[in-house]
């Protein structure tokens, strides 16, 4: 038997397959309120969605939430009863719990319970904050996905783990909790005061030290400065999909500490629960596939992947029961899925040239700092009769130091310009909650340039 990084990628596809149709049909479809609506409304069935999962479009936070009321998130919980479960569970489950039922008369809702039963919230989002729901089921995945997690950073039950890290009830906090714990190493959390952190550095020989990508190469200069022994560490762990300039800024400040760790990559996508690791610098993120599907599409449409980069990162959990995602947009954008096996040896599914967050940027508008959605702003102006074409241009304004979403456009033939102008700016602010900072009608050809965050949304450079 080969074990869950090695199989092939016609065994994985197989395994997937089979593991999507049981996710779908027992779990998703029965007891998901969002998925049983929303498969009604679209006309199909979880059968039928397991057969082709392209033939469900994505959805994402906005979706699930479409008024920004966090409430909305509660329809992705499944909501199983005892005698609904009985009807879905899979048959070795079922099996299972029957047979304790005789040996111990209580314990089948127990079973049912802890397949089930949210007991552990985290929060998530990025326009907007909602709460993902685990069963305990769940997080003994999270654990076990933890564990193997250790594996592909190349760690193991002989590190000791320091992270520089606030307690926050996020999946990030929660995945690393639980993945030393898998992994029987022990950890240290803390907190993200560098002298509570240069504290635990003096108590332990941390091997591994976790720090947000954010923040990481200040808490690093904080703990030079506040003396803390570093010699130890083999290992920094950059949480959040580092960029390449983010992880040349960490690598300096670790040559002023004086020390030369592997400085690898963790990332859970926003919604999603399980930690994604790099073997070695630059290997792309290692996903377990017998536990999600992970595919790429293109963020102005939600549609599949057309080559024409970047893309959005959709995740489907295939054994996940409190809150179950399916073709979930995680507002991360990434560069390409390999699928060639690893350096490692490793046949999983890796992602290359994740950027965190990309298509909800933080802005800092007139109006105040908010999340903005590029993805429902390009929604406004995909597919219109009276647009020959458009871009979106973000970024900071040539005039101060606020943020700006400039939309362009230009007419189809006939169309006013005025018109068009004032439509447009009315649509965007009626799918995006925002209205842009301006709306320049172009002549064809004169659409402006900048670096893409996808084929027609850019950022000003
Ligand atoms: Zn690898």
């Amino acid at each position: 038997m080969s074990s869950w990084d090695k199989r092939s990628p016609a065994q994985q596809s197989k395994d997937q397959q089979a593991a999507l149709k049981a996710q779908l049909v027992d779990a998703v479809g029965p007891f998901s309120p969002f998925w049983r609506g929303r498969f009604k409304a679209v006309g199909t069935t979880a059968a039928k969605a397991a057969a082709d999962l392209t033939s469900i479009a994505p959805v994402g936070e906005r979706d699930v939430c479409p008024d920004g009321d966090p409430n909305g998130a509660a329809s992705l919980v499944l909501q199983a009863g005892e005698s609904g479960w009985a009807l879905h569970a899979d048959g070795p489950r079922l099996r299972r719990a029957m047979a304790s039922r005789i040996a111990r008369p209580d314990s089948y809702q127990a079973v049912v319970e802890a397949d089930t039963r949210p007991t552990s919230f985290v929060f998530a989002g990025l326009g907007l904050r909602y709460p993902i729901a685990s069963t305990r089921a769940d997080l003994d995945v999270v654990a076990r996905a933890g564990a193997r997690l250790w594996q592909v950073l190349g760690l193991s039950r002989d590190d000791v783990l320091v992270a520089a890290m606030a307690p926050e009830a996020s999946a990030t906090y929660q995945g690393l909790n639980l993945a030393a714990l898998g992994a029987g190493s022990p950890a240290m959390f803390p907190g993200d005061d560098p002298d509570e952190v240069a504290a635990a550095l003096r108590l332990v020989p941390a091997t591994v030290l976790a720090l947000h990508t954010d923040t990481a190469e200040e808490t690093l200069d904080d703990l030079d400065e506040a003396g803390a022994p570093m010699n130890s560490v083999t290992t920094v762990l950059l949480v959040g999909a580092p960029s390449d300039a983010e992880r040349a800024a960490v690598r300096e400040a670790l040559d002023r500490a004086g020390i030369s760790p592997r400085l690898l990559a963790v990332h859970v996508p926003e919604g999603h629960r399980l930690l994604w690791g790099e073997c070695a610098e630059g290997t792309g993120l290692h996903t377990y596939p017998d536990l999600e599907i992970v595919q790429l599409v293109d963020p102005e449409t939600g549609e599949t992947n057309d080559g024409e980069g970047p893309d959005e990162v959709v995740v489907t959990q295939l054994c996940l029961r409190g809150s179950a995602l399916l073709r979930w947009r995680t507002g991360d954008l990434a560069d390409s899925l390999l699928t060639s096996t690893c350096t490692c040896g490793r046949t999983v599914p890796r992602l290359t040239g994740v950027r965190r967050h990309a298509l909800v940027p933080l802005l800092a508008l007139r109006s105040g700092h908010r999340g903005v959605d590029l993805r429902g702003l390009a929604a406004a102006l995909d597919g219109r009769a009276d647009l020959a074409d458009w871009r979106i241009v973000v970024g900071p304004s040539p005039r101060d130091d606020h943020d700006e979403v400039v939309v362009h456009v230009v007419p189809s033939a006939g169309e006013d310009s005025a018109d068009l102008a004032v439509a447009v700016a009315r649509d965007v602010r009626a799918a995006a909650g925002l209205l842009p900072t301006q709306v320049v009608v172009d002549e064809p050809g004169q659409l402006p340039d900048g670096d893409r965050i996808s084929r027609r949304v850019h950022q000003r450079v």
